[in-house]
């Protein structure tokens, strides 16, 4: 099996005390493991040195990968040495480089700074080691720096992630992908809501069994509340024949959980929820308590959600919910806040002020104190009312306030999600 495999290693080298110290958490090599996997490229080993001459000496000496990727240390401030170490390590020594130079001056001159304004320490981020090839950094004064030594490939990167990731894009995975040539990767990433991970392992069990066969990995992503399925097969000589693999059992996975499957790739619930409101030209409105406003957030994260989202009303106090949203003081009082009539009513509530099609309302006790024996921490009533009807339903969520309002919006777009159908239904 896999006789054409390439096996090309990575190590993600992350530059920066802020990182050990826990200041800054390192997104950088979970990002730049990510893309050099989906390339073919196998990261092996991930490496967080301090801001020290010497410590980050010792790391480049003992690198074993095909690639190195660098992270941090470039800026004008005396701490980002690692240009200095760079210099050392491959015995060469900084020289003037124009076209930083120029693009230098062209992101000052774009914050309304002119040449001369320019401080030296920030043209001196156009001073670059002599032994490297330089990569345009099209969003900042920091440029990349490509070295080749012994067969392997070191790359130093800031550690600005949109500016690590825009070099990377650009400049280094095209590249890497050219010189090394990795066996491509086929995959699929599936993703579901409405189901823990464990239990979502149960129900596919016997057709992840079946993945072996087709010499198909199976990952499950899990974060609160919704699972990402990645199918991923090495493509090796022949990538069609990959591709209706992982294809056909991607397939037999639609038909196996079809109601908990929302999209696929880079696509989130709420966007996968937009694109069905405009599909269906109908509009929505949310009632918000316990998750303060969370659930407007998600939806309006989604460029073009003002053709569909009208608006919200978070109804914190039981006086808000009865003014605002016609709430009797009776069922407050009767049911308590955090009830099945009083969701309901609050969606229908919503639904009706603000003259929308359909309407989410969450009432809950996020925590971590407000908790009963009866209504414990974590109780979060749903409920979405729309051109047929409303419904409910209530869930106990764990974890923190955090996560108890973050799971409790996903469960809220979940059941909305259900209330619209797919297309074609
Ligand atoms: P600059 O040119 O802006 O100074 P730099 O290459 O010197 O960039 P650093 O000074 O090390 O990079 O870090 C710049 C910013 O990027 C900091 O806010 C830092 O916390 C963040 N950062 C650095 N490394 C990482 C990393 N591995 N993951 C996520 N963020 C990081």
């Amino acid at each position: 099996m896999n006789t054409a495999f390439k096996d090309i290693t990575a190590e993600c080298l992350c530059i920066g005390d802020e990182l050990l110290i826990g200041q800054t958490i390192n997104t950088n090599s979970a990002w730049m493991g990510r893309e050099l996997g989906l390339c073919g490229i196998r990261p092996v080993r991930t490496r967080v040195v301090g801001d020290g001459e010497q410590a980050i000496l010792d790391a480049l000496q003992s690198v074993q990968t095909d690639i190195v990727l660098i992270t941090g240390g470039l800026g004008p401030t005396k701490d980002d040495i690692t240009k200095r170490c760079l210099c050392s390590f491959f015995g060469t020594r900084l020289v003037p480089h124009a076209p930083a130079r120029e693009q230098i001056i062209r992101l000052f001159g774009q914050r309304g700074v002119p040449e001369p304004e320019v401080r030296p320490a920030d043209l001196d981020q156009a001073l670059l080691p002599e032994s490297c090839l330089p990569l345009p950094n099209p969003l900042g004064t920091a440029s990349g720096m490509w070295f080749e030594r012994d067969g392997r490939v070191f790359v130093s990167l800031p550690g600005v992630p949109y500016e690590m990731q825009a070099i990377m894009r650009e400049s280094v995975l095209p590249k890497l992908c050219a010189l090394f040539r990795p066996t491509a990767i086929v995959h699929r990433t599936i993703r579901t809501v409405g189901l823990g991970e464990t239990v979502l392992a149960e129900r596919l069990a016997a057709w992840e069994d079946g993945l072996g066969k087709d010499d198909i990995k199976l990952a499950y992503l899990p974060s609160p509340g919704m699972v990402k399925l990645r199918l991923s097969r090495y493509a090796n000589a022949d990538a069609r024949a990959a591709q209706a693999a992982v294809d056909r059992q991607a397939e037999a996975l639609y038909g196996l959980i079809p109601e908990l499957i929302y999209g696929e790739g880079e696509v989130e619930l709420e966007e996968a929820i937009g694109e069905r409101l405009k599909q269906l030209g109908q509009t929505l409105a949310v009632a918000e308590s316990c998750t303060g406003g969370f659930l407007s957030h998600l939806i309006t994260t989604v460029p073009g959600s003002s053709t569909y989202y009208i608006g919200g009303v978070v109804s914190y106090a039981n006086a808000v919910k009865m003014e605002e949203l016609g709430i009797p003081g009776d069922m407050l009082a009767l049911d308590g806040a955090v009830s099945r009539p009083v969701a309901e009513r609050m969606a229908e509530g919503v639904r009706a002020a603000l003259k929308s099609d359909w309407a989410v309302a969450t009432t809950g006790i996020a925590g971590p104190g407000g908790g009963t024996p009866g209504k414990p921490v974590g109780t979060v009533w749903i409920a979405v009312a729309g051109p047929g009807g409303t419904v409910s339903a209530k869930s106990i969520f764990t974890g923190s306030r955090k996560l108890v309002i973050t799971r409790a919006s996903i469960a809220a777009l979940n059941m909305l999600r259900k209330q619209l159908g797919r297309p074609g239904n």
